[in-house]
């Protein structure tokens, strides 16, 4: 059955560009476009805004992106096999897609786009948190990009949410907290995946918060690191490369508390005072 969108199934296009999926590049394939059309209306309106993909593979959430009307998409993938059956689409949308073929970790996104940008990706778990971590730590804030809407495992989507009290709490929930608003949207089990992953997916969709707690990176990055590094002792004694009981005594800390438990205001406020 051909898709709504005109162009062949995505099993066909597999099948005849020799799309076999490779673990190394994280290819864990969506081919059902009803979930790919799920994850895109995610994101919100797109009818204006540049969508930058990460790792678009053979294009199924790319077709969803453009069919639900994105202005423009530019993708980047770095397996070169998957080229031929990006170029199709393209031809079916015309001016709408740009693929860049390159490691993600190396494009300078902002020089991608111009105007508002949204970024919806798939992505290869084995880079997906290094990309999420560069895309929040730009000194200029707000970022060039309007959302994220992106599929992590769960247990990364659980951390990256999470807040002071929770198990899962942790650098990147501080990070993420600190400087945007991000929700789970929905689950997404393995059989959904062409081949099935081990482990449950989740995307989660993330908005940068205008005005974050003025706080230096390098110093936020540095506190939570020391911190995080024994989240079971406490601060008193994690913290103690950085000044220790002096330094929480500064912020107005009490030495005993554990790093899970301090709110990301007090994390700001420790970095403030380093
Ligand atoms: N978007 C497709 C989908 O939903 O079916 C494929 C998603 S698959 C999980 C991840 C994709 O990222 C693969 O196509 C893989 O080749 C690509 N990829 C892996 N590492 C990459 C990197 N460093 N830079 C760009 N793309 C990468």
């Amino acid at each position: 059955m051909a898709a709504l969108d005109g162009l062949p199934p995505l099993r066909d296009v597999i099948q005849r560009h020799g799309l076999d999926a490779k673990k190394a590049l994280g290819q864990n394939f969506l081919l059902d476009l009803n979930l790919t059309q799920k994850i895109a209306r995610t994101a919100g309106p797109l009818d204006d805004v540049t969508v930058i993909e990460v790792g678009p593979g053979p294009g199924g959430l790319t077709r969803a992106i453009l069919a639900l009307g994105a202005k423009r998409v530019v993708a980047i993938e770095r397996d070169p096999r998957c080229l031929p059956a990006l170029a199709e689409i393209s031809a079916h949308y015309p001016g709408r897609l740009d693929v860049v073929e390159g490691d993600a970790l190396k494009v300078d996104f902002q020089t991608l786009a111009e105007g508002p940008v949204r970024i919806i990706a798939n992505l290869p778990y084995n880079v997906g948190t290094q990309l999420l971590v560069n895309w929040l730590l730009p000194e200029r804030w707000p970022p060039f990009w309007q959302s994220m809407t992106l599929m992590f495992q769960r247990e990364v989507g659980l951390r990256i949410v999470a807040g002071a009290d929770d198990d899962h709490y942790g650098r990147l929930g501080v990070l993420c907290g600190w400087r945007t608003k991000a929700r789970l949207a929905f689950e997404v089990p393995p059989q959904a995946f062409t081949p099935p992953p081990k482990v449950t997916s989740t995307v989660v969709h993330l908005e940068p918060i205008d005005k974050p707690i003025p706080c230096a990176v390098s110093a936020l990055e540095k506190v939570t690191q020391a911190a995080f590094g024994q989240r079971r002792k406490m601060l008193r004694q994690s913290l103690k490369p950085l000044g220790g009981e002096a330094l929480l005594g500064k912020a107005g800390i009490d030495p005993q508390r554990r790093a899970e438990t301090l709110t990301v205001e007090e994390f700001c406020r420790l970095a403030n005072c380093l």
